[in-house]
């Protein structure tokens, strides 16, 4: 006889464990399938979790080597020992992974390991063994997103999953695309001491994100030494001798010893049995679903990076709980306008809600706040003054329609923004809240003065 449970999830990372914990607290006997050893998906495994350890490591190695010094630290002898970074990094992802394991048993959610296909809608396989469920929610994420010409091979031209783990620094690594991973990952090499160059097709680095900012944090990792060739189409890359080689449409080859391939990510359905359920996926290879993320097949659902939306584990992670509650409690939802996203570079940068260009594009009347770091009483004790907060209001209602922040910690400072846009705050409801001093978060009030035209400390 199959095992049955009320709910399976099929896939562990941010998605489907969240999901899963959730089902589990409302009461529900849940299983949750993933074929990878570990449980925490793309991200705990190989995603946010290790790219974040080596960002931290690396960043310390470029302060101890380049920065100390300016605070009248002197230290000398530094050097790096990448394969103790490489340890306390997957120190990191196994006390991660780990701690969803601890999570599962506690929640006492059955584990099954292995890849899932449907049989029928409500049946699973797994290793050969059936397993029936009243709901399924598929959560089986992304994988790197492949480009014509580029020849992956694990070694010399790689996928983020193999760059944050090469065993020496690269002498000249490529990275193909400036996006979020793609900037992290060339951050952290550039750090270690790798030239890094950064091919990208648009005129832009971070599409999607503010212009303005995206431009000023260019020029900030530029003075880093990471070298940007923009406009710039890459239409191979292979393995050449002991290195490789990327070849770009109309300019000369680039001949070096890594290759990253970062032009995105693409959704995992294959061999998924989805034509079991008589389910097709749209043109970017996503399931469509409904607001309560049901499929086109009763009692089967899907979230995170498998369907449309930004590819971020925290919106995976919600759309999880929302789901479950939608089946168990018959409400819960997803605030699309109130995600925020954050690329780790140094200074971070970070978004919610509308872009200018966006406002602009949808004819939106706005006011715009702006506070540079560099007038930040904090940001100049921590040596950190690049960047700025840029606060964005309706121009009528005054309600926070949108912030981006290039600097210090942006990714922590975005979260009362988030909440600002979550409770349908006005730039007036931040401006007239008491931030402490001194603080980064100060910048981000006098962002919102600025809205109104009173900052004070500019
Ligand atoms: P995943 O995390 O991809 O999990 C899906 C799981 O399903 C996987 O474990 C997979 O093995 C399993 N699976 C797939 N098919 C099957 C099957 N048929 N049967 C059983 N199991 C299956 N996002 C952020 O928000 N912040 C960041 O800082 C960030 N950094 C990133 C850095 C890198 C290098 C990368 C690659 C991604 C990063 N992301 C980041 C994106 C983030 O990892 C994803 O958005 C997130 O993991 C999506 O969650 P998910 O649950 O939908 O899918
Ligand atoms: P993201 O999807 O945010 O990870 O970003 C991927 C980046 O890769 C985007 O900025 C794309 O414009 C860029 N990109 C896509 N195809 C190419 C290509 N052939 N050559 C260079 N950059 C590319």
């Amino acid at each position: 006889m199959a095992k049955s449970h009320d709910i399976i999830v099929i896939g562990a990372g941010p998605g489907g464990y969240v999901a899963a914990l959730r089902a589990a607290q409302l009461g529900l006997d849940v299983g949750c399938v993933e074929k990878e050893s570990e449980l925490g998906g793309t991200c705990v495994r190989v995603g946010c979790i290790p790219s974040k350890a080596l960002l931290e490591a690396s960043e310390l190695f470029h302060q101890a080597n380049h920065e100390l010094a300016s605070f009248g630290v002197n230290v000398s002898g530094v050097s790096l020992d990448l394969a103790k970074m490489q340890k306390k990094k997957d120190a990191v992802v196994k006390a991660n992974t780990g701690g969803v394991a601890f999570l599962f048993k506690k929640r006492k959610i059955a584990r099954y390991a292995g890849h899932a296909r449907f049989l029928a809608p409500g049946r699973i396989e797994v290793g050969g063994e059936a397993l029936e469920a009243k709901h399924v929610i598929i959560a089986t994420g992304s994988r790197v997103a492949p480009l014509a010409g580029v020849e992956l091979d694990g070694e010399r031209v790689v996928t983020s999953t193999e760059a944050l783990a090469f065993a020496e620094v690269p002498k000249h690594l490529v990275v193909i695309g400036a996006g979020a991973i793609g900037l992290e990952m060339a951050s952290v090499w550039s750090r270690l001491g790798a030239k890094v160059t950064v091919v990208e097709y648009l005129d832009r680095i971070l599409p999607g994100m503010d212009g303005e900012l995206a431009d000023e944090a260019r020029k900030v990792l530029a003075k880093q030494g990471l070298e940007f060739r923009l406009g710039a189409r890459v239409t191979g890359a292979r393995r050449a001798g002991d290195g490789a080689v990327v070849e770009i449409d109309g300019a000369e080859p680039i001949r070096c010893d890594r290759v990253l391939l970062a032009v995105g990510r693409v959704p995992n359905t294959e061999g998924l049995g989805l034509d079991a359920l008589g389910l097709e996926t749209d043109r970017r290879g996503r399931i469509p679903v409904d607001e309560a993320y049901r499929t086109a097949s009763p009692s089967v659902y899907a979230i995170g990076d498998v369907i449309a939306g930004p590819m971020l584990a925290h919106k995976a992670s919600e759309e999880g709980v929302a789901c479950v509650e939608r089946i168990v409690t018959g409400y819960g939802h997803v605030n699309y306008d109130a995600i925020p996203a954050v690329v780790y570079t140094h200074p971070e940068v970070a978004a919610v809600g509308k872009t200018e260009e966006e406002l602009t594009a949808s004819g939106v009347p706005y006011r715009k706040g702006s506070f540079p770091f560099s007038a930040n009483g904090r940001a100049r004790a921590l040596g950190q003054t690049d960047g700025r907060v840029k606060m964005l209001a309706h121009a009528e209602t005054d309600r926070v329609l949108g912030a981006h922040i290039l600097g210090p910690r942006a990714g922590d400072l975005i979260a009362e923004l988030v909440a600002a846009i979550e409770f349908g705050a006005s730039s007036e409801d931040i401006a007239r809240t008491c931030h402490a001093h001194p603080t980064l978060a100060e910048a981000v009030h006098e962002a919102a003065l600025a809205v109104d035209e009173r900052a004070l400390h500019i």
